[in-house]
């Protein structure tokens, strides 16, 4: 590259530099985030419509009753406060009639869960497993960095193209992979290691002081794991239930059975019903 093509560069390089904000995530990770909560709820109810669109919505009462039952319980505002306190209050939950094992969380506060999931995480306490991870996402910012990321990047290509002279525009499905939803429109590119195991450390206390028990947790893993045999589960195309995962839940055990066991004795005791 040359003097006069590095330029453009360096130049959008101080822009992002201003623009960039340094946060903290809630377990004390340093982050970039380019973009305002607004913006993210903005990109979130966007996607989260295309997705709407695209998959078929259950209107199986008992199956929408049950996921919403779990979701209620997990995002309590008083648990959401304790993890992150700039929090969204009303949380749409929306059941997707699917063989797909998959789950997922947007900014903005929108769940979505797919009716084969159900079929792997078995109990109120896994479904809780799953749920809460992705509730972990949305409070953790991950969609807001990856988005940053992407953006980045494609700065960086947008800048190379302007050198040779063609155009390169950010398209919706750049926002969908920030957002983590690359499974959905069958690009993949998840969520890095780093935020999956901040994601675990989160939904492991919001299940537990929702009064979830968070040894489910290790369960719910092994039995994607098992699940993984012929027919690999869509979420572990995104969430690779390794062995290190499944230690790591377990080594945190500890401290989230006492959040559990205070939870309890304050009477947090979803009663969310199994679909028969
Ligand atoms: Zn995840």
């Amino acid at each position: 590259m040359g003097a006069s093509m590095l330029r453009p560069f360096i130049m959008a390089l101080a822009v992002f530099g201003l623009t960039a904000c340094t946060a903290h995530s809630p377990t004390g990770r340093g982050q970039m985030l380019m973009y305002s909560p607004d913006d993210m709820r903005q990109m979130g109810a966007q996607s989260f419509a295309q997705i709407k669109q695209q998959e078929t919505v259950s209107t199986n009462r008992q199956i929408n009753t049950y996921v919403r039952c779990i979701a209620d319980a997990l995002t309590q505002p008083q648990h959401l406060a304790a993890i992150d306190p700039q929090q969204v209050e009303a949380w749409e939950v929306v059941v997707f009639e699917s063989e797909q094992v998959n789950a997922f969380a947007l900014p903005g506060g929108h769940i979505g869960v797919y009716t084969g999931l159900l079929e792997v995480a078995q109990t109120p306490d896994q479904l809780a497993a799953v749920m809460g991870h992705e509730i972990g996402h949305v409070l953790a910012d991950h969609g807001n960095e990856q988005v940053s990321r992407g953006q980045m990047t494609n700065a960086g290509l947008q800048i190379a193209q302007i050198a040779l002279g063609a155009s390169g525009t950010a398209n919706s499905d750049m926002i969908m992979a920030g957002l983590g939803l690359g499974a959905q429109v069958g690009i993949l590119l998840p969520f890095g290691r780093e935020q999956e195991s901040e994601s675990d450390v989160i939904g492991l206390e919001l299940m537990a002081r929702a009064g979830f028990d968070p040894a489910a947790a290790v369960t719910l893993w092994q039995n994607m794991a098992k699940a993984s045999g012929s027919a690999p589960p869509e979420l572990l195309s995104t969430h690779p239930s390794s062995q290190s995962r499944i230690a790591d839940l377990q080594s945190r055990q500890g401290a989230a059975g006492q959040l559990y066991n205070q939870a309890k004795a304050s009477g947090q005791r979803p009663n969310c019903r199994v679909p028969g």
